[in-house]
């Protein structure tokens, strides 16, 4: 009689919290908007943003996220990402919670080392990625905190100069951009304020309207569509609302 091998129980060092991996869908936001991709969702933030889309991944007042981002293997979450089509011309996207609160595990190292095909990470730029994080990410999305996104956490906390220099750099080098969130018109000036006090590059940023429907995506585009573009940013949509996909 032959017997299955008994699953071993991973190392947690080998192991990230992992609240969702799915796909392939188009990427709805930001320059990569309908190029397909397969997510991973990680576990845990180090902001509390309130219109936060992903609070599984970190509100502990709401949630078990022992329950809601359990850990899994390393080369578990490579095997479903690539069961998803992750790889060849499909990106794999890493996303949050603050996926860069990782990277200095070995389980990131594993994730990072056997992905295949092109990965892309989603900060909130207040990590400077290290590493081979740098070396083997092709792109990062990076979406400082202002406005009502930043309200709960100071400002010193959100903003970071030093890192938000070092992701202006790889901006300059095609490999990053800025992705701003806009409810109104003051919070659009917020955002042009800051691009100018940290001197990131103006054809690099994004601008997407806050909304957690398409209804009301639509009302804060329609609000702050023209005052983004006088100031020569790019506008994000968010494609995953207007199909009602994920
Ligand atoms: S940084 Fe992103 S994941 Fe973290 S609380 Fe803010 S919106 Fe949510």
């Amino acid at each position: 009689m032959s017997r299955s091998p008994v699953p071993s129980t991973p190392a947690r060092e080998d192991t990230l919290p992992v609240q969702e991996i799915f796909g392939p869908v188009p990427q709805g936001e930001g320059p990569y908007t309908g190029r397909a991709a397969v997510f991973v969702r990680l576990g845990r933030c180090n902001l509390h943003c309130p219109p936060c889309d992903s609070k599984l991944t970190w509100d502990t007042s709401r949630y078990d996220l022992g329950a809601t981002c359990p850990p899994r293997a390393a080369e578990d979450i490579v095997a479903a990402a690539v069961a998803l089509g992750a790889g060849d011309h499909r990106l794999t996207v890493i996303s949050g919670g603050e996926p860069l609160l990782w990277q200095r595990t070995r389980a990131w190292e594993m994730l990072l080392t056997a992905l295949p095909g092109k990965i892309h990470v989603e900060s909130n730029g207040t990590i400077s990625p290290t590493g081979l994080t740098r070396q083997r990410v092709a792109h990062f999305s990076v979406s400082p905190k202002t406005g009502a996104m930043g309200a709960a956490d100071p400002a010193k906390r959100r903003i970071v100069p030093s890192v938000l220099a070092d992701f202006a750099r790889l901006a300059e080098q095609g490999r990053a951009i800025f992705k701003f969130v806009a409810g109104d018109l003051p919070e659009v000036e917020e955002i042009a304020e800051l691009v100018r006090a940290h001197g990131l590059p103006q054809g690099r940023v994004w601008v997407m309207p806050l909304g957690d429907s398409a209804e009301s995506w639509e009302t804060a585009g329609r609000a702050v569509v023209e005052r983004v573009m006088e100031h020569g940013f790019h506008f994000s949509g968010r494609l995953h609302l207007a199909l009602g996909v994920r």
